[in-house]
């Protein structure tokens, strides 16, 4: 399957909101798939369609086994239209992003949240995520509505670019 090309903050799709998917058809089954590969490669834990210059609701989340503590599971989901309609408690912590390649900040995100939305099978799903996994979801449907991480960085003295020499990888990258 085709890698497809990360688009990066200063391209205006970055901006935009992504419109409603109707239903999902074998193209964007397609395109979901070859999102999946990309975040793998890229490598990342998340990625929206906008990041790929796809302008629909569609998100791709995959968290390896013992990505935070080491009895984590692995999570790999795709959800189509993804909404958060509960969510409570805050807390800080530090996110990247695969279209701001390098930058770190410390964002506040709610702690535990229920989101609901589409499989790729056109069936309504409903789940309660919490920690990592509500973190990485609330930064993916940001991108939807055309809001970065540092938009919602409070203390700009936490954003920072972590030199080229350093090890990039161990960071998250969504
Ligand atoms: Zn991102």
């Amino acid at each position: 399957m085709p890698l497809m090309e990360i688009i990066l903050e200063g391209d205006p799709r970055l901006r935009q909101k992504a419109t409603k998917v109707r239903a999902v058809d074998d193209g964007l089954r397609k395109i979901a798939a070859d999102m999946f590969e990309t975040m793998l490669d890229a490598p990342g834990v998340g990625l929206a369609g906008p990041q790929v210059g796809v302008m629909r609701r569609i998100i791709v989340v995959h968290l390896p086994v013992g990505y935070v503590h080491e009895d984590d599971p692995e999570v790999s989901l795709t959800l189509i239209n993804p909404e958060i309609v509960k969510g409570h408690g805050r807390e800080s912590g530090q996110e990247g992003c695969l279209s701001i390649p390098g930058w770190v900040g410390d964002v506040p995100r709610m702690t535990s949240i229920t989101v609901k939305g589409m499989d790729l099978d056109n069936r309504h799903i409903r789940l309660k995520a919490e920690g990592m996994l509500a973190r990485v979801l609330q930064h993916e449907i940001d991108h939807l509505d055309g809001i970065l991480f540092v938009d919602r960085v409070e203390d700009r003295s936490t954003l920072f670019e972590i030199p080229e020499e350093e090890e990039r990888a161990e960071l998250l990258a969504e």
